[in-house]
């Protein structure tokens, strides 16, 4: 008997809920803060943003949330998604270590996002939204939206981050043939990016300055919300699929993994993979050693610190206790884009102060001499912010062939990255360097963070 690559779920097995981690902390997270009082905010202060569903999602703590019926059925385009064994990159790799891989690339939009969209667009449209605004950074958020838009009906406009509207043309084309609009960030049709425009007519953007523009855009009109990609509760919430089915996949495989690891730009598909797993830890049916990846030019799990911060650069979100570069911080353009963000998901960075995961930073060239290998083992050109997983995955089974131990590893592929050839094609032209950030400039951001009363941050 040949030995099996693929684990395959039927479509009867697709989770039926969303598993809610806030059911399960040790500690509840800091609240959200308003940034004019510093006081609690509550679900009215959301309400001009998102509809009343989400909100009730964002503050749930019920453990399993059940997943509407059309949201299923949209679902099951794609899902379950499979689960692969790598057994070639193992024996590239000629390591002890079995190498698991969740392969999200198999939605519409080639990436996890969509599990989030999709939701999002369903809630919007049933309590009447005629239109969403949002940001993207490399892209693949607003391509997930603008899929997720034209299946309710809604119409999507798109903020892109400047650097990624210039380099990703054909993520542009992708969103505009879902029927959605595409802007680059920062435009001149908003007061947020007017004024970074007077400051810096060739700012590249920033995903801070892009939340901006879509935020200012949804919170002047009544038929228009606004829908965020990352960071969340409720889209953490919504990726848990990605987790529940890894779960039955490995015990289809046979195999208990030792090892977690996926890459972090908000944290969602980190948390989408992980969070299932760790509800076994923290009731000790399990135990893992957990590792977010993240790049050395946007360190925000590595080398930000733990704090209230705008969500935004126009500060114009909440204040959110989260891992921050400060939210002035504008990070370098590097290829990974949807992993250029200054802060990090709160109910994350929450979990990671509670020591429950750990952080590991990486240069962006190393993360493209893993995806190349992955790619040439597995066939699977990974998202450059996928690469990030594959490179820690890599890195971890070499330890086991050096130490001789035979670990199980499983990572999330988050996406492919057949959208991002010009990221590989710079690679090899020797284009790409190991940008690092500024350290002045990541030190005056962090100097800038906003004053917080005393009694907010003891809580
Ligand atoms: C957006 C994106 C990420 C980063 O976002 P998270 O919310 O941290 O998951 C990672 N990988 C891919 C393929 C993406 O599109």
């Amino acid at each position: 008997m040949t030995e099996s690559t693929k684990y395959l779920l039927s479509d009867q097995e697709i989770p039926r809920y969303w598993y809610n981690i806030a059911a399960d902390l040790p500690k509840a997270m800091p609240p959200v803060l308003h940034p004019a009082t510093g006081s609690p905010i509550g679900p009215g202060d959301l309400s001009p943003l998102f509809p009343m569903a989400l909100i009730a999602q964002e503050v749930s703590t019920e453990r399993e949330i059940e997943i509407p019926e059309p949201v299923l059925d949209v679902y099951k385009l794609w899902r379950p998604s499979p689960l692969y064994r790598a057994r070639q990159l193992e024996r590239v790799l000629d390591t002890p270590a079995k190498i698991y891989y969740k392969y999200e690339g198999v939605s519409p939009s080639g990436s996890h996002k969509p599990n989030t969209s999709v939701a999002q667009a369903f809630y919007n449209k049933e309590e009447g939204t005629r239109r969403l605004t949002t940001e993207t950074g490399a892209g693949q958020w607003g391509t997930s939206l603008a899929f997720a838009g034209g299946v309710f009906g809604l119409d999507v406009d798109v903020y892109m981050v400047k650097v990624s509207y210039q380099q990703k043309p054909y993520r542009r084309a992708a969103m505009e043939t879902y029927g959605a609009r595409c802007v680059a960030s920062p435009s001149d049709e908003t007061e947020a990016g007017r004024h970074i425009l007077a400051a810096d007519p060739d700012s590249t953007g920033s995903l801070g300055i892009a939340i901006s523009e879509a935020v200012e855009m949804a919170a002047q009109r009544d038929d228009t919300k606004y829908s965020l990609g990352s960071v969340l509760n409720h889209v953490l919430l919504h990726q848990t699929v990605i987790g529940l089915e890894a779960i039955k996949q490995m015990e289809m495989a046979g195999d208990e993994p030792d090892i977690l690891i996926a890459c972090t730009g908000g944290g969602s598909n980190f948390a989408g993979l992980v969070f299932p797993f760790l509800a076994r830890k923290l009731k000790g049916q399990g135990d893992y050693r957990i590792i977010a990846t993240e790049p050395t030019s946007c360190p925000t799990l590595t080398r930000g610190v733990y704090a209230y911060d705008f969500g935004d650069t126009a500060h114009l979100t909440p204040l959110l206790k989260m891992q921050t570069l400060g939210s002035s911080f504008v990070p370098p353009g590097i290829h990974a884009g949807g992993l250029r963000y200054h802060g990090m998901s709160p109910l994350l960075s929450h979990i990671m102060n509670l020591g429950l995961f750990e952080a590991q930073a990486f240069p962006q060239l190393g993360c493209f001499a893993a995806g190349v290998q992955f790619a040439r083992a597995e066939g699977i050109i990974p998202a450059p912010e996928s690469n990030h997983a594959v490179k820690a995955a890599i890195d971890e089974a070499l330890v086991c062939k050096r130490d001789g131990t035979a670990k199980t590893i499983l990572f999330n592929l988050s996406g492919h990255g057949n959208f991002d050839m010009q990221a590989y094609a710079d690679y090899f032209a020797g284009k790409l360097i190991d940008d690092v950030h500024d350290e002045a400039a990541l030190a005056t951001a962090i100097g800038e963070l906003p004053k917080v009363p005393a009694a907010q941050i003891a809580g």
